[in-house]
């Protein structure tokens, strides 16, 4: 038999990558899809499997086999894909990296990483269903403390600054 008549399972045939930046996606659990589309998206959540892609500049947010749904279909702003200032980094515990740059001005340092880790280590966490990735993001708040740390040395203004600028000489 030809092996490429043989059925597949639909796993196999599900993009590995975002139909509109080309970049990899991580697969995400179905609850993750489910609990954050909009009822509308919601309901016409077919494909057996999704993935999320991280492409800052690509509206895509979950795509699988034949559909995709972009940022207007999930309830909630995607950090990966929001102008970076004053996003949610930890969705779980609603840190944002406002909350960030206070506690460094104030404090020279952020224990943001460490208060994250104790709540996951004591089974608090909900990144399936409350985080747009479906995962840990530690990843992100490191990063995030990263780019405010680079703010803070430059002497310069975060990014994107509004009036809730962290009040220090
Ligand atoms: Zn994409």
């Amino acid at each position: 038999m030809d092996p490429c008549c043989t059925t597949r399972p639909p796993e196999a045939s599900a993009p590995v990558r975002c139909p509109s930046c080309d970049r990899p996606g991580r697969k995400v659990d179905r609850i993750t899809v489910k609990a954050l589309l909009r009822s509308g998206a919601l309901a016409r959540l077919s494909a057996p499997g999704h993935r999320f892609c991280p492409g800052a500049e690509c509206p895509v947010v979950y795509f699988g086999n034949g559909e995709v749904f972009e940022r207007p279909d999930l309830t909630l702003p995607v950090f990966q894909k929001e102008a970076p200032g004053h996003r949610t980094v930890c969705y779980c515990f609603a840190i944002s990296e406002d909350d960030l740059r206070r506690e460094m001005a104030a404090t020279g340092r952020s224990t943001a990483t460490e208060r994250i880790t104790s709540l996951v280590n004591a089974d608090r966490c909900a990144c399936e269903v409350r985080t747009p990735q479906g995962s840990c993001c530690l990843g992100n708040v490191a990063a995030a403390i990263n780019a405010a740390k680079e703010v803070a040395e430059s002497g310069g203004e975060p990014l994107a600054l509004s009036e809730e600028t962290p009040r220090h000489a």
